[in-house]
């Protein structure tokens, strides 16, 4: 039985105040759900999240990291820095940061890459658009996507990696995958990491995002090679998350 996993991804959103509702709110229900939950925050709140968390079973991580380890890279954001606030996990290659920030595979395999040696877990995020998905190209785009973070690291980083389905189509649109979709590109993904390493692969949690909702999120996390959630709207209410959560377990 793989474990269960759902992660948070608050994207530029929220405040302190907020905050402290909204992770009181998660801690009171997590202890019910029988899943691992994490929220993945912007920058300025893992200290909060440090504070407020440690002691729970709620882990805490950051939305991207620098391919840099240290120098003048101003915004910039190191994988050390994060492990300096207890960040376990790292969100990479998110379409928001592919298609806004203009980063590409290799950047996003760098950005892996580094997590990984450093101790932080890289949430790789790969999906396909809808003019890719329509032109019957989503095995290629996410393999292309995954293959190349594949190539940047070694097959025992595996052991330290959760890799996310998002179609970019269904991203904050209010259209989720269908469950036979998503499993399909599930076992797609599951399939090229078991080539490099099968022991890894079989534990290795592949979870699907895209417009997940309490009352969507069942049907989907039913399917063998989906193993929980990244969930962006719906995280930033603690109801609402608790809600998937259960769903997932
Ligand atoms: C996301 O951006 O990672 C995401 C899944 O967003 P939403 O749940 O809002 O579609």
């Amino acid at each position: 039985m793989r474990r269960k996993l759902l992660i948070g991804n608050w994207k530029m959103n929220s405040s302190l105040a907020a905050n402290t509702i909204l992770l009181n709110g998660i801690k009171a229900g997590a202890g019910k759900t029988g899943c691992e939950m994490a929220v993945c925050v912007p920058a300025p709140y893992f200290a909060q999240c440090q504070a407020e968390l440690t002691g729970s079973n709620i882990a805490w991580g950051a939305q991207d990291v620098s391919t840099h380890d240290i120098g003048p890279y101003t915004g910039e954001i190191s994988v050390a820095m994060l492990r300096d606030f207890g960040c376990r996990y790292a969100i990479v290659g998110h379409s928001e940061r592919r298609m806004n920030h203009g980063e590409t595979d290799q950047v996003v395999a760098e950005k892996a890459r580094r997590a990984i040696v450093n101790g932080i877990t890289p949430v790789v995020c790969v999906g396909e658009t809808l003019a890719q998905r329509e032109a019957g190209k989503t095995a290629e785009v996410v393999g292309q996507q995954l293959d190349a973070v594949l190539s940047a690291i070694e097959p025992d980083d595996l052991w330290n990696i959760v890799i996310a389905y998002e179609p970019v189509w269904a991203i904050g649109t209010g259209k989720t995958a269908s469950p036979q979709i998503a499993q399909e590109v599930h076992a797609i993904l599951r399939a090229k990491l078991s080539a490099r390493n099968s022991a890894a692969a079989s534990g290795i949690p592949i979870l699907y995002g895209g417009s997940l909702r309490p009352d969507n999120a069942r049907e989907i996390l039913q399917m063998h090679d989906i193993d929980g959630c990244l969930v962006g709207g719906a995280s930033l209410n603690a109801s609402d998350f608790l809600a998937i959560a259960a769903a997932a377990s």
